[in-house]
């Protein structure tokens, strides 16, 4: 079966490329550019190249932009990931929301104008629609609905949870308005993500934002002083992230439904401290083992029981996730 992933270059995607070409999949990516698709293409062996391809969407802002991209192949399922995840904001609504929420909405029109075989658009929405930070529940798992006000959008902090909220809202408002015939939605929700870099990625400058704490940990920015770790202190394993989106394709019971991608909680004094087991020799650029840890004493409950049944996945612990964000870490800065 033919998969289109949109936003081919992002960290989360570049995974879920990897999950997918492994079940044999063909692959079709979106990117913004032929210049990213033929170094992504490069970075896979030839077996699993021949088995993807891209289309260049430039802005999924844009009306229409994704017409041509669902018309490339004839897809059975469609993955958005395309959305904006950085913290250098300008302007919270064309930075973020129209990006999120334009880009939602605008994948499944095309789909359902135009890619009549499509059976299931995934997508990969985030923790940030399930968390009320202001006012925690007890336990957060998939019933659980993050709030806004566009007050609140309106801050530049607080811009990009908005536009997840508002975009997963508007895709199953979508779903819901007219039904299509032919597709159902499932969102997958993530918190912060770490794990090993993109495969293509040949310099640390061009980091992912989630992993950019352990490269600069393990680089030694931190050695004086940790930043705070929160607000979301649960993480998750790209790779485990990569792996819930192959494995929705195929359960059928999956559709319509939101998928907890957990892994455990965390702080960054944890992280430095996987770190300094698994690599000693980086001791002396991380923060004193004494450093304080600021988990809170009291801290929300998470439960993705849920996920993990209907998927029959286990999720990698907070060690294993590490040492991959920080070997990849390491072996591209010696690339450079
Ligand atoms: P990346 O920044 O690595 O990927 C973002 C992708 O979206 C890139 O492919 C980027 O293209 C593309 N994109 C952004 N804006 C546009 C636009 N206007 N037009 C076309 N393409 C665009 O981030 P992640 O992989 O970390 O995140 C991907 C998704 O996962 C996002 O939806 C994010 O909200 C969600 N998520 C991430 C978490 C994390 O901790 N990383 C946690 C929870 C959810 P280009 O490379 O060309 O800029």
């Amino acid at each position: 079966p033919h998969v289109l992933v949109t936003g081919g270059s992002g960290f989360i995607a570049s995974h879920i490329l990897d999950s997918l070409l492994a079940r044999q999949y063909y692959v079709t990516a979106t990117v913004r550019s032929e210049e990213k698709g033929l170094q992504i293409r490069s970075a896979y062996p030839e077996d699993a190249r021949g088995r993807l391809s891209f289309v260049i969407v430039e802005d999924i802002m844009k009306d229409r932009a994704f017409d041509d991209a669902v018309r490339a192949q004839p897809f059975k399922y469609v993955i958005h990931t395309a959305s904006p995840y950085h913290f250098n904001i300008t302007d919270p609504v064309n930075d973020f929301i129209n990006p999120a929420v334009r880009g939602t909405t605008g994948i499944l029109t095309s789909v359902r104008e135009f890619a009549p075989l499509v059976e299931r658009v995934v997508l990969l929405s985030s923790s940030a629609t399930i968390f009320n930070p202001f006012n925690h529940a007890k336990v957060y798992d998939e019933t659980v609905y993050g709030v806004t006000t566009w007050e609140e959008a309106m801050n530049p902090r607080l811009a990009y949870r908005a536009s997840k909220i508002y975009a997963e809202k508007a895709a199953f408002e979508f779903m819901s308005a007219s039904p299509p015939p032919n597709f159902d939605l499932v969102a997958i929700n993530p918190p912060l993500v770490f794990g090993p870099a993109s495969r293509h990625l040949t310099t640390l400058d061009s980091l992912n934002t989630s992993n950019q704490r352990i490269r600069d940990m393990a680089l030694g920015k931190y050695r004086d002083e940790l930043p705070p770790t929160g607000p979301v202190y649960l993480f998750c394993d790209v790779r485990d992230v990569a792996e819930v989106h192959a494995r929705v394709l195929e359960v059928p019971e999956a559709a319509g439904q939101r998928f907890f991608a957990v892994g455990g909680y965390f702080s960054n004094k944890r992280m430095a401290d996987k770190i300094r087991e698994s690599h000693p020799e980086l001791a002396d650029k991380l923060p004193k083992e004494s450093a304080l840890d600021d988990f809170p004493d009291e801290i929300y409950g998470w439960d993705n029981s849920k996920t993990r049944e209907m998927l029959g996945l286990e999720f990698r612990d907070l060690k294993t996730c590490v040492d991959g964000a920080v070997d990849s870490v390491l072996a591209i800065s010696k690339m450079g």
